[in-house]
């Protein structure tokens, strides 16, 4: 069983340690070094990237972040956490840094004042069983996805949500639906980046 971290400094921590659980993972928050040292891979939460970037610094979180990433640790970020999974940032607050790894540029909020908050139904490419039910709250959009970038969902017009290898982000909050399917898949991508059990070659290895 693979076990996932959800970084835990400010944001909806425990719907997403709810929803790794039931999607078949070992859910554990993560505050510390020592914490992510222990994990195989990483959720970063919805909240306010802003405050998430600032405890992270302030916490020596940031560091270790980017390393365990830019080495091809699985990560998985909604809403906030697919900022702070972001390369860049139009127009960003000046100083607020991200962990990156995803080659895109997000905009926050990009969905205007009208429209802070809404549901829609989400057609994602990898989740089988038709749409999920995306809840968009003060949400960004990618602006730029990279040529290594695959677009698996566009809500008018504007990519939402996104995997390059390991990493996947969504610009809406699956955890608050009660459908783990998103977090499935995850769990799925983690389960195929990590090593296989002592003695037992992967399939299809060594070919
Ligand atoms: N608007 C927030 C930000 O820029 C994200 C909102 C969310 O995670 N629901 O970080």
């Amino acid at each position: 069983t693979p076990v996932i971290g959800v970084l835990a400094l400010q944001g909806d921590v425990r719907e997403h340690l709810a929803a790794l659980d039931a999607a078949g993972a070992r859910a554990v928050p993560v505050r510390r070094p020592a914490e992510l040292a222990a994990v195989d891979a990483l959720v970063i939460p919805g909240g306010e990237s802003t405050t998430i970037s600032k405890l992270a610094e302030a916490f020596d979180l940031l560091e270790p972040l980017r390393e365990r990433v830019a080495a091809g640790m699985p990560a998985y970020g909604s809403c906030a956490g697919m900022i702070m999974l972001a390369e860049a940032i139009e127009d960003p607050r000046s100083g607020q840094r991200t962990i990156g790894g995803l080659d895109i540029t997000v905009r926050r909020n990009a969905f205007g004042r009208q429209n802070e908050s809404f549901e829609a139904p989400v057609a994602m490419a990898g989740v089988a069983g038709g749409p999920v039910e995306g809840v968009f709250i003060r949400a960004p959009w990618v602006e730029r996805a990279g040529p290594g970038v695959e677009v698996l969902a566009v809500h008018d017009g504007h990519p939402v949500a996104v995997r390059s290898g390991v990493l996947l982000a969504t610009a809406f909050h699956p955890e608050l639906t009660g459908d783990h399917r998103v977090h499935g898949l995850f769990v799925g991508m983690v389960r195929d980046a990590l090593p296989a059990p002592d003695g037992a070659a992967a399939p299809g290895a060594g070919e």
